[in-house]
C-alpha cells in the first residue's frame, strides 16, 4: 500500500483542526486539534488508535500549531516523513460569488479570498494563517481550497437575490451564499448512491441541523434553495443564532436597547436561538432535557425550532415540485429522535410520510438508518455526515488533477 496521506484542514482564528487520511481508500489515521491558539495555554490534542493525547503549552501562532501537529505525526511513526504527506484541503467558509466548487490553493484562490474578508471577517483571515502554516512546512503538497458556499451556486437569481436596491446587491455581492455546502454535497452525494440510484429525476431535501443549522433543496443533484443567507445567521433557528427574523428587529432592539450594530449582531448571532429562548443552554440535549421535565420555555423553544424547520421542508417540497427523501444529519439531526419526530409530525400529513418509530429511536450515534415505514410517500433517512472527507476526497481529486 502507498504511504501517501491527504490531510483535512479547518483552521479558525484561534483553533485548527486536522483530520489526515491514507490517499488510498480514504482510511482514517488520526485527527486532532489545535486550540486557544495565541495563549500560553494553548491546547494540543492527537486521537490516534483511539488513544486521545493533550498537551498544554504555549501556541503563540498557526505556524508553531502546524510545527507541533507535524512534529507529533513523526515522533510517534504514525508518519515516516512530512512530505508523505502529498496533498492538503483547507475548509473556507465563503467562497464568495467567485467558487462553484473547490479550487487550487494558488495566488489568485488566496487574494479572492482576501477580497471576500468583508462578508466573513471572522474566519477569512484564519483561513489563509492555516494555508500559509501548512504550505511553509510542506511546500510540496497540492495544496486546495473547499468552500462552505460552492455548493450552493447554482442557485437562480431569484433564489438567491434579496428584494434590495438592486445596485447595493450588485455593488456590495450582498445576496444568498448560504453554508454547510460542503456537508449538503456529501450527503446529496451519499444518498444519490445510496438511495435513489436507479431514479432519474431526484429531489432531495438535506436537513443539517447541529449547533448550526441549515436546509438545502437539491435537484438532481444540484441546490436550487438553501436556509442560510448572506452569512450563517440566515434561515432556522440554532444554538444561538436566531434565523430568520423580520428586519426591522434589528432596528427596533437597537433603538429600545441603545445599542450599535455590532452589538445587535452578537446578540443575534450569540445570545439567541435555542440559548436565548430557553435563557439555559445552546445544546439540544439539555433543552430536551428540560422539556421532558416540563420546562416552559425549554418546550416553546424546541416548537419554535421544530416549525422553522418544518416550514422550510414544506417550502422546499414545493420548491422541488415533491421530494424523494429527506435527509437529518449533524448533531441534532443524527442523534435526537425527539427532534426529527417534533420536525416530522408537522410535515406528516401534507406529505403523507410514515415513520418507524422504532428506527427513528434507534438513529444515533453515527448510525446511518432509514427510518420511513415502507408505505411512506417519502423516504426518511438519517445520514451522518462528513465534511473533512468530502474536503480529502477534493484534495485527493486534485493531486490526481482531476479536480
Ligand atoms: P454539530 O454542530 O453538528 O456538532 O452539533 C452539535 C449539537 O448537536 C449540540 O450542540 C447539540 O445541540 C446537538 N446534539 C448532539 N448530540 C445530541 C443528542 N444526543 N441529542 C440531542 N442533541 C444532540
Amino acid at each position: 500500500m502507498s504511504d501517501k496521506l491527504v490531510m483535512a484542514v479547518n483552521a479558525g482564528s484561534s483553533s485548527l483542526k486536522y483530520k489526515l487520511y491514507r490517499l488510498e481508500g480514504l482510511e482514517v489515521v488520526c485527527g486532532g486539534l489545535v486550540d486557544r491558539i495565541g495563549h500560553e495555554d494553548g491546547i494540543f490534542k492527537l486521537t490516534y488508535n483511539g488513544e486521545t493525547t493533550k498537551e498544554v503549552l504555549p501556541i503563540m501562532d498557526h505556524h508553531k500549531g502546524v510545527d507541533l501537529i507535524l512534529n507529533a505525526l513523526t515522533s510517534k511513526g504514525i508518519v515516516k516523513d512530512k512530505n508523505d504527506i502529498v496533498a492538503i484541503g483547507h475548509r473556507v467558509v465563503q467562497g464568495g460569488k467567485y467558487f462553484s466548487k473547490s479550487a487550487l490553493f494558488d495566488a489568485d484562490t488566496e487574494k479572492k479570498i482576501a477580497d471576500l474578508t468583508p462578508l466573513d471577517p471572522l474566519h477569512a483571515p484564519a483561513h489563509l494563517m492555516g494555508y500559509h502554516a501548512f504550505k511553509e512546512a510542506i511546500p510540496g503538497a497540492v495544496a486546495i481550497a473547499v468552500f462552505d458556499t460552492a455548493y450552493h451556486q447554482t442557485m437562480e437569481e431569484e433564489d438567491y437575490l434579496f428584494p434590495i436596491p438592486y445596485e447595493l446587491s450588485e455593488k456590495y455581492d450582498c445576496r444568498r451564499y448560504g453554508a454547510h455546502g460542503t456537508s449538503h454535497r456529501y450527503l446529496a452525494e451519499k444518498a444519490l448512491a445510496t438511495y435513489l440510484k436507479d431514479k432519474k429525476d431526484t429531489k432531495i431535501i438535506t436537513c443539517h441541523l447541529g449547533s448550526g443549522s441549515s436546509l438545502a433543496a437539491i435537484h438532481n443533484g444540484k441546490v436550487v434553495a438553501t436556509s442560510m443567507g448572506l452569512t450563517p445567521l440566515g434561515g432556522v433557528m440554532m444554538g444561538t443564532r436566531s434565523g430568520d427574523l423580520d428586519p426591522s428587529v434589528s432596528y427596533y432592539l437597537a433603538e429600545q436597547m441603545h445599542l450599535s450594530n455590532q452589538e445587535v449582531y452578537d446578540l443575534l448571532n450569540k445570545k439567541s436561538g435555542f440559548l436565548g429562548v430557553t435563557g439555559l443552554s445552546n445544546d439540544t440535549r439539555d433543552v430536551e432535557g428540560g422539556y421532558l421535565k416540563g420546562d416552559k420555555r425549554c418546550i416553546i423553544a424546541s416548537h419554535l425550532f421544530a416549525r422553522r424547520v418544518a416550514d422550510y421542508i414544506g417550502q422546499y417540497f414545493v420548491r422541488l415540485g415533491g421530494v424523494d427523501l429527506i435527509i437529518f444529519s449533524a448533531g441534532i439531526g443524527e442523534n435526537s429522535a425527539f427532534y426529527r419526530k417534533l420536525v416530522l409530525d408537522r410535515v406528516k400529513d401534507a406529505l403523507h410520510i410514515v415513520i418507524d418509530e422504532k428506527k427513528n429511536e434507534e438513529a444515533f450515534g453515527g448510525k446511518e438508518e432509514l427510518i420511513s415505514a415502507p408505505e411512506s410517500a417519502v423516504k426518511v433517512a438519517v445520514i451522518p455526515t462528513d465534511e473533512e472527507k468530502m474536503i480529502a476526497s477534493d484534495a485527493v481529486k486534485a493531486y490526481e488533477g482531476k479536480l
